[in-house]
């Protein structure tokens, strides 16, 4: 009996053992990874921002998954562990993360809601707009990101947080970012050229969500929309009847739809009007790894792109 006993404990002993080096092994690839700031981001957009000024010092996670709507988002339980134990978090700021006060309520479950907690909000800085609709003149429109040179004020306040956080390593944020804004800076100035070569009588841009405020003030645009934010009823009769009855008043108006919206509203109003979809745009999520649009200047390249193609092909 004594003996059985010892046997057992010497197996569970050896077990143990193993158990142990697994984990140990485990745990060491994991404390690669956990030398690095952890860095959470609310949406994918800036998730794709922050980790070009963050480079190989982070590992990022955003919270909104590529292709989902950020304007409301449930948290997963791995998202506010996550946020709990992160160095760093970043969000949008104007209203985007408000939809349902779910950022608030995740900070404050992650005992990150003090004052001193590092949370950085990157649209600091940015002139905001508001939005439009009746009764709704005091709330800001979160879109800024899709004005490239806000993109340049995101990745600014990235540095900055970062440096903060991390001010051993500011020399090589600055260099990030420097190299990073340099390639925005040189998108926006082609932007500008190209759109310059279209009369400005024909620069309308129709989308579901009325996202394009900010694109459209930085490169001469006038947007129209169904609805106006897609925390708002998204797609009603009445905002329908509107949008076709504004398509019908235009002289060769040009549809688009986004990637990250139910795009049958948008179907719709392309049948009453007869109209076609000429391509889809990225307005509130990059695209998904290896497809199109997959970083922000990728998804910033190609709305350019397909909304340049779309006023001058049709
Ligand atoms: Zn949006």
């Amino acid at each position: 009996m004594k003996i059985r006993k010892k046997l057992l404990i010497g197996i569970v002993g050896i077990f143990g053992i193993a158990l142990a080096a697994c984990t140990n092994e485990g745990g060491s690839t994991n404390k690669g990874n956990t030398d690095k700031i952890q860095v959470i981001a609310t949406y994918s957009i800036i998730y794709d921002i922050v980790k070009n000024v963050g480079g190989e010092l982070v590992d990022v996670h955003t919270l909104a998954p590529v292709g989902s709507n950020p304007h409301e988002y449930d948290p997963l339980p791995l998202d506010v562990q996550l946020t709990t134990d992160a160095d760093i978090v970043f969000y949008n700021g104007l209203n985007l993360e408000g939809g349902n006060a779910w950022f608030e309520k995740l900070l404050l479950t992650a005992g990150k809601s003090g004052k001193d907690a590092p949370v950085y909000r990157l649209s600091e800085g940015v002139e905001p707009k508001y939005l439009t609709t009746k009764g709704k003149e005091s709330e800001e429109d979160p879109h800024a990101w899709l004005d490239i040179r806000n993109g340049i004020i995101y990745a600014e306040n990235a540095k900055n947080g970062f440096i903060q956080v991390d001010p051993d390593n500011a020399a090589i944020y600055e260099k990030n970012a420097a190299d990073y804004i340099k390639k925005l800076e040189s998108l926006h100035q082609e932007s500008v050229e190209r759109y310059s070569e279209i009369p400005q009588e024909q620069r309308l841009l129709i989308t579901s969500e009325g996202a394009f405020k900010y694109f459209s003030a930085a490169y001469g645009f006038e947007a129209a929309y169904i609805w106006e934010i897609n925390s708002e009823n998204q797609g009603s009769p009445e905002q329908v009847s509107n949008v076709v009855d504004f398509i019908r008043s235009k002289k060769d108006p040009v549809l688009f739809v986004e990637t990250s919206i139910d795009p049958r509203s948008m179907e719709m109003v392309s049948s009453e009007t007869g109209v076609p979809i000429f391509g889809k745009v990225f307005t509130d999520s990059i695209g998904k790894p290896g497809e199109d649009g997959d970083t922000y200047i990728k998804m910033m390249e190609w709305n350019i792109d397909t909304i340049f193609r779309g006023l001058t092909e049709k």
